[in-house]
């Protein structure tokens, strides 16, 4: 028995499943997850002390790598002073201005400590804003837990949410519209039917939760033209590709304007953090100020704040973007390649730092629906390969992977050289 596997036994007889959040436990995968007991750059080390190189860098935060001096220093001298105080702190002020300096479409913004709150507090806000009731969502799209979230489409034109979840109350669940990503004409639909009752539409501008998906052309447009015409709040939810996939994120990328954004993630550098912010008009019904109720114990923890302010600091030094978009395009790219060469079906998706691969006769994924079509077996087959082989991706066919700026060339020539070796045995059986 390998430690990883003792571990698991071990902890699921006190966790639930014996991990704190349900992709941890290899699900989508089979097998055991790794117990990991350190990370440096790009490398993750696990309970066996076998080494990996990471293209999940806990989901997004790590784009620096692990354990970058800088945010490290920022830590450790910030928590001398005290771990929280309940009270407020420059550190705050400095990481407001830091979000409202990068992105024009947000002139105040409220800290939370993850992106469960971070849209569960901006949907909210739009409701309490536009005073309707109802939002919509993309099959597909993950904004965190909050009951009205975890809603997913049945069939229909006009589908009405039913809860994805036992313990959700259908009450709960039925202002929750559920349209298909990248398809305007479903959200059209919903809008002529009950408009006028829709306080916003959320959504994530790359999604990142069904693999990789890009918005095609037009949709993050047509999606802004909708919201105008009937009064409703358009959410981008950047807890993912805030600051990852660009330095004005995704819907900077894209050219598109929010009425809200939520954060998390990045500008945490690896501490619980998220956020949501916009629009001072919007923003100033949030209380105090505003009736709209939202707080949080922990909110804008300093050691939090500091960590996020010394990782936005590394990001903001030139040709970052330019360095970390061009390794994902490497690794996407050489595993596209290596399928080829192999003769196995594949496609990929990458923007800035974030990448999918999916083994599929498609050109281009566009939809959830046609994730789910995609060859599971050979997915899991590759996945376990790869892991095997010292590279850990993410351990599921719907997630997205990432790259930091700490991958080195010749950690991405080495994972290529992995998956050529993987989709060889692959088409061999
Ligand atoms: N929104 C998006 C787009 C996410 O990817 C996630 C989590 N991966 C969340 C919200 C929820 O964030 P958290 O897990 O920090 O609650």
């Amino acid at each position: 028995m390998t430690r990883s596997q003792e571990l698991f036994e071990q902890a699921k007889q006190t966790i639930p499943g014996g991990v704190n959040s349900p992709v941890r436990a290899f699900n989508g995968v089979g097998g055991t997850p790794r117990f990991i007991e350190k990370a440096d750059g790009a490398y993750i080390t696990d309970a066996d002390g076998q080494q990996y190189i990471d293209y999940v860098g806990s989901w997004g935060p790590m784009i620096l790598g692990h354990n970058h001096p800088a945010i490290l220093n920022a830590v450790v001298e910030t928590a001398k002073n005290g771990l929280s105080f309940g009270a407020p702190t420059s550190l705050e002020v400095e990481m407001a201005e830091r979000v409202c300096n990068w992105l024009p479409a947000v002139d105040q913004v409220r800290m939370v400590s993850s992106g469960t709150e971070a849209t569960m507090s901006a949907i909210r806000l739009a409701r309490g804003y536009t005073n309707r009731d109802k939002i919509l969502k993309f099959e597909g799209n993950y904004h965190g837990h909050a009951d009205c979230l975890l809603v997913k489409a049945g069939s229909g034109l006009l589908t009405f949410g039913q809860p994805n979840s036992p313990g959700i109350p259908a009450d709960f669940a039925k202002h929750t519209l559920t349209a298909v990503y990248n398809d305007l004409d479903s959200v059209k639909a919903m809008f002529e039917e009950v408009g006028s009752e829709i306080a916003c539409i959320i959504l994530e501008p790359v999604a990142g939760n069904m693999n990789c998906i890009p918005p095609v052309e037009g949709f993050l447009e047509g999606l802004r033209e909708i919201c105008d015409q009937y009064g409703a709040l358009l959410i981008i939810d950047e807890v993912m590709t805030g600051f990852r996939v660009a330095k004005g994120c995704a819907h900077g990328h894209y050219g598109v304007k929010p009425d809200l954004v939520t954060l998390g993630k990045v500008i945490g550098g690896g501490m619980p953090v998220g956020a949501f912010g916009g629009s001072k008009e919007v923003m100033q019904h949030i209380s105090p100020v505003g009736g709209v109720y939202q707080a949080g114990t922990l909110s804008g923890n300093p050691v939090a704040m500091a960590a996020g302010l010394a990782q936005l600091n590394e990001l903001d030094k030139d040709g970052v973007y330019e360095a970390l978009s061009a390794k994902t395009e490497t690794v996407a790219k050489g595993f596209k390649a290596a399928a080829d060469k192999h003769g196995i079906p594949m496609s990929i998706n990458y923007v800035g730092g974030m990448f999918g691969f999916f083994f599929t006769e498609l050109e281009k994924v566009t939809r959830f629906d046609q994730v789910t079509e995609c060859d599971m077996d050979t997915f899991k087959a590759f996945y376990h390969g790869m892991l095997e082989a010292g590279i850990y991706l993410a351990p599921s066919a719907f997630e997205a992977s990432f790259l930091s700026l700490a991958h080195s060339d010749d950690d991405i020539a080495r994972t290529l050289e992995v998956a050529d070796k993987v989709l060889a045995e692959i088409a061999a059986n």
